[in-house]
């Protein structure tokens, strides 16, 4: 049997052709785009201005929606939780955030990772596959759809590498913020990355405007390799020079990611020691509290420890936040939901 095309995985310009080859007028390809891109229509039915036999057509040879809520998760400050199936059967999460400036959705752009973080929920099972450009925008379609309220900001800080899945994921910021789909500016838009230099080099080459965050964690390659295996293949110093990369062609802000582990890499001397390596670089540091996961390392920091490692990055005018924890009370860290499923799928408990 030949396998189904992602219909959604198709750009404006793939969609010409597509519907060229099944002797439809060009117009047809329009119709058909908005009403998956902007419409959001889960079903061929509702394409009420194209012919019952090219919607009969679609149906049999194409997949319209590939990623299903199967379980929604709401969480008492307002963030939810989704665990979405794809056409597969494998799963992913994605988080709806509520913010007074707008909506943000967090998506997975893979099924499992390989990256292998040791504090991380995500990595265990290793990866099953990478997603398609259809079931990333998905995810912020069914949010929308769901909920009812429009998107604004996305970042990709859910499970998997979006590194580890360039071109797809390359696709799916362009189809985003494309003028005939929803729109969303590509400023809004939030990559976070483990550190694959190679592929933040190409990246700082595709000409967007993307937020790019780094998930640093430590400031040295010490503690960087007990907590992340992707250290040992790039240094620091590899990464800090990308990012200045990164910046100049850009002109954005880089955001460094630093979760905090108690007694790994929580102590002024790291915090000093971070000071010196961002000195004078035009970036953002954003703290974030360890979520614990059962078998995987570390405890979360304490919070005076977070505060003071907070007010030595502060004093060394190094722009800092401590990440607002939202949805803890449902396995709000990426991976926990989809696990418990895993868990469920073998007889265990969920
Ligand atoms: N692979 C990408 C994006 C997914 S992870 C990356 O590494 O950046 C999104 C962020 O959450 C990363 O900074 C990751 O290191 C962090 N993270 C993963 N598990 C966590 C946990 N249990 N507690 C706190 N942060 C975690």
């Amino acid at each position: 049997m030949q396998e189904k095309t992602h219909l959604k995985s198709l750009d404006w310009n793939e969609l010409q052709d597509f519907t060229k080859q099944a002797g439809q007028k060009a117009f047809r390809s329009k119709q058909l785009y908005q009403w998956m891109h902007k419409q959001l229509v889960c079903s061929f039915d509702e394409m009420t201005n194209l012919s019952k036999d090219f919607r009969e057509a679609l149906k049999k040879d194409c997949i319209l929606c590939s990623a299903k809520t199967v379980k929604q998760q709401i969480s008492s400050d307002g963030t939810n939780k989704f665990l979405m199936e794809l056409s597969d059967g494998n799963h992913i999460e994605s988080v709806l955030m509520k913010y007074k400036h707008g909506n943000s959705v967090c998506i997975s752009t893979q099924a499992g990772c390989r990256m292998g973080c040791r504090f991380c929920a995500s990595t265990v099972g290793g990866l099953i596959r990478s997603l398609q450009p259809s079931e990333l925008l998905d995810q912020v379609y069914e949010i929308q759809r769901i909920t009812g309220e429009r998107v604004s900001n996305v970042i990709l800080m859910g499970i998997g590498e979006p590194l580890d899945n360039y071109e797809n994921v390359m696709k799916f910021i362009r189809m985003l913020s494309d003028e005939h789909g929803l729109n969303i500016s590509q400023r809004n838009i939030t990559l976070s990355t483990c550190g694959l230099v190679k592929q933040m080099e190409r990246l700082a080459e595709e000409a967007l405007t993307i937020t790019l965050a780094v998930s640093l964690h430590a400031p040295n390659d010490i503690i960087r390799r007990e907590m992340m295996p992707v250290a040992n293949q790039y240094p620091i110093q590899e990464i800090m020079e990308s990012c200045r990369n990164y910046i100049r062609k850009t002109n954005r802000r880089v955001t460094f990611e630093y979760s905090m582990v108690e007694g790994k890499n929580d102590s002024p001397k790291e915090a000093g020691e971070l000071s010196s390596l961002l000195k004078g670089m035009n970036c953002h540091v954003n703290l974030i509290p360890l979520n614990p996961v059962e078998g995987r390392l570390g405890q979360r920091s304490k919070r005076n420890h977070i505060e003071v490692f907070k007010k030595i990055l502060e004093k060394n005018h190094i722009n800092v936040t401590i990440r607002r924890e939202m949805g803890r009370d449902i396995d709000a860290a990426c991976g926990q939901l989809r696990n418990k499923q895993r868990e469920a799928a073998n007889g265990r408990i969920i």
